[in-house]
């Protein structure tokens, strides 16, 4: 059985496609076998992994409204892992599914048959509480929140946390919270550093103890198609996402496959 995780956030550019992409490279060095679904309309994750979106026929959105197999569906990303890709069609999705049976079942339908070909499954979700991160919520069995050290960082983290615990009584009893990521970080700013404390103190070891900074290099990446851990290994946003691979490997207990680990 597969791990699935929704990588959320309803805020946008906290990091949420940057830590998919870069947590499914890492996974997938470690010999970890990875399937990355990208669940957002932009397609960021897709493009990210040097998959071109303007040429994937098929993408989550038929797998969604079951018009074509999985197995048809999925690409490789040259770093080692498995990417069901999006495109501008996705957008397209959630309105199509409001008159489908069980349409915030449908993602943790399509993903049944395959859990035994990976040790985890990321979801990378869409910046809103809307069906196609309802369907990444019903799907997953924890939730990866990335956010940034902001001052509404926090209010805008209730709604998500409320959202959860409906989801956890209505829809999928096995969800929980992960961990929460803070990225893009300046150690040097003091808000950080307040905000930082309110949520150690509201989350306490939820609270992920890698921080990823923010770092040039890791923006750079996705235009060159390739993760950023890969694209500058010595750069402090790599090592940080590196870091950060190893205490999610731990969190979820993860074994290791013996011959990857020693090459890694
Ligand atoms: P989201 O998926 O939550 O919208 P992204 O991962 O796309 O957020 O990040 C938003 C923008 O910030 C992107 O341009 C990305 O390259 C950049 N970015 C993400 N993380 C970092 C970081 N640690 N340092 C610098 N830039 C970053
Ligand atoms: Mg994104």
């Amino acid at each position: 059985m597969a791990i699935t995780l929704a990588i959320t956030n309803q805020k946008g550019g906290v990091g949420k496609t940057t830590t998919a992409v870069n947590l499914s490279a890492g996974l997938a060095a470690k010999g970890l076998r990875v399937l990355l679904v990208d669940l957002d309309p932009q397609a960021n994750a897709t493009m990210g992994c040097g998959i071109d979106k303007l040429h994937v026929p098929l993408t989550v959105y038929h797998l969604l409204l079951e018009t074509a197999e999985l197995t048809d569906i999925r690409k490789k990303a040259d770093a080692g892992f498995d990417v069901i890709p999006a495109n501008r069609d996705l957008a397209g999705a959630e309105v199509e599914m409001v008159s489908l049976l069980a349409r915030e079942q449908r993602l943790k339908g399509a993903l049944e048959d395959i859990q035994d070909q990976y040790d985890l499954i990321l979801l990378d979700c869409p910046p809103a509480l809307n069906l196609l991160t309802l369907n990444g919520l019903v799907a997953a069995d924890a939730v990866l929140i990335p956010m940034q050290c902001e001052y509404y960082a926090l209010e805008g983290l209730s709604d998500l946390v409320n959202t959860i615990r409906m989801v956890k009584k209505h829809l999928n009893n096995r969800i929980d919270i992960l961990g929460l990521l803070r990225t893009m970080v300046d150690a040097r700013s003091t808000l950080s550093q307040q905000v930082s404390e309110q949520l150690q103190k509201h989350f306490g070891d939820k609270v992920f103890e890698t921080v990823i900074p923010r770092n040039v290099r890791l923006a750079e990446a996705p235009s060159h198609g390739i993760p950023g851990v890969l694209y500058d290994k010595s750069s402090r946003g790599a090592q940080a996402y590196a870091a950060f691979t190893d205490e999610l490997i731990s969190r979820c207990q993860l074994s290791l496959p013996e011959t990857a680990d020693s090459a890694a």
